[in-house]
């Protein structure tokens, strides 16, 4: 990317967007659209006020604000998502109308537009329960067992369709569970509140057995800005993770441990399988050959990207 583009950021108030926004500053005017629906204004404290910068409180689902958003753009990313992926087993819509409507939404004022570049944030979900592991980016066939993995995986194909008709080009990214400061939901976020309510007694989703794949949220910004520099097909598709698992007990340890607690009970809801919930994949570790090629390496690996997460989480009294 060109220092100097015009940008837009879909979700720049959220975690992942308010880390990707401070980076792109940087070098790029950046406009943020965001209907804070889980995004902050606290996220952006660092950017207000900047010459670079504009906020656009708006709504995907409401087509008329996209038009000015997109308008004059060299690149969007595209982040704006209901990311919560336990919500599609008691509300079955929510995915389809935040995920897949709001990106034919944005893609449809895109194509009017004319702007020709998409970056969006996929997951490892779209792979479901994989049998290859670490699973590579042509695994297939992609069959997701939860509502928001099937959300996701609709999206990329509307994106790779819109590329290929509308002359545009895009990066997808498949994040494994990216951890950080800021970070609103996830399994860290819901064990510190848990914690904190009740220092004695910790309740865990699920056997605590479910392995997967954490990243910190910098290096993950990072990997994404590589990949539009380095790699320049008409779709392009890249998994981001670190290269190895952790399981859910000894994330509540290092938990536990950082929170400075002791004999701590652990309560585990069993579950289905052993799952947190329906649709929760019991084990996730990306294939990273394909982002290594281009040079790129995750700093750390799951633990410390928790442990790391976790001094950030605490620092701030609010999460
Ligand atoms: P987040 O909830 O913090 O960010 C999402 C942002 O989108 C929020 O600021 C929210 O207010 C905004 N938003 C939602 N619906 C909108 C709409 N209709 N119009 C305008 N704004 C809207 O989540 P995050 O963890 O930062 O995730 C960012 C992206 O990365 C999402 O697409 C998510 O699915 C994807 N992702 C995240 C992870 C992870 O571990 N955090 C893993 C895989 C993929």
């Amino acid at each position: 990317m060109n220092s100097g583009s015009s940008i837009l950021i879909t979700g720049g108030a959220g975690f992942i967007g308010s880390h990707l926004l401070e980076r792109l500053l940087q070098e790029h005017d950046v406009t943020v659209l965001d209907n804070f629906s889980s995004g902050k204004r606290e996220n952006l404290a660092g950017c207000m006020g900047k010459a670079n910068f504009r906020l656009m409180q708006a709504d995907l689902l409401d087509p008329k604000g996209l038009d000015e958003a997109v308008a004059g753009k060299d690149m969007v990313f595209h982040l704006a998502a209901n990311p919560d992926v336990r919500l599609g087993a008691t509300n079955s819509s929510v995915h389809l109308r935040q995920n897949v409507i709001a990106t034919h939404n944005l893609l449809e004022a895109m194509r009017e537009a004319g702007v020709k570049k998409i970056a969006f944030t996929s997951t490892s979900t779209v792979y479901g329960e994989a049998k290859k592991i670490p699973t590579p980016e042509d695994y297939g066939p992609l069959l997701p067992i939860s509502l928001y993995g099937a959300s996701k995986l609709a999206c990329e194909a509307l994106i790779s369709s819109y590329c290929h008709t509308f002359d545009m080009q895009s990066w997808i990214y498949r994040f494994a569970n990216i951890v950080g400061e800021r970070g609103s939901h996830g399994v860290l976020v819901d064990f510190i509140r848990k914690l904190r309510q009740n220092p004695a007694e910790l309740e865990i989703l699920g056997s605590g057995r479910q392995k997967k794949s954490y990243l910190e949220v910098k290096d993950c910004v990072q990997a994404m800005l590589l990949c539009l520099d380095c790699s320049d097909e008409r779709v392009n598709v890249f998994n981001i993770g670190s290269e190895d698992s952790i399981d859910v007990t000894e994330i509540a340890d290092i938990v536990v441990s950082q929170m400075g607690l002791k004999d701590v009970g652990y309560r585990y809801t069993g579950g289905e399988e052993g799952r947190g919930w329906k649709g929760d994949v019991r084990s996730m570790l990306l294939s990273l050959e394909k982002i290594k090629s281009l040079g790129w390496r995750p700093k750390w690996g799951s633990s410390q990207a928790i442990r790391s997460a976790v001094q950030a989480l605490l620092r701030d009294k609010s999460a």
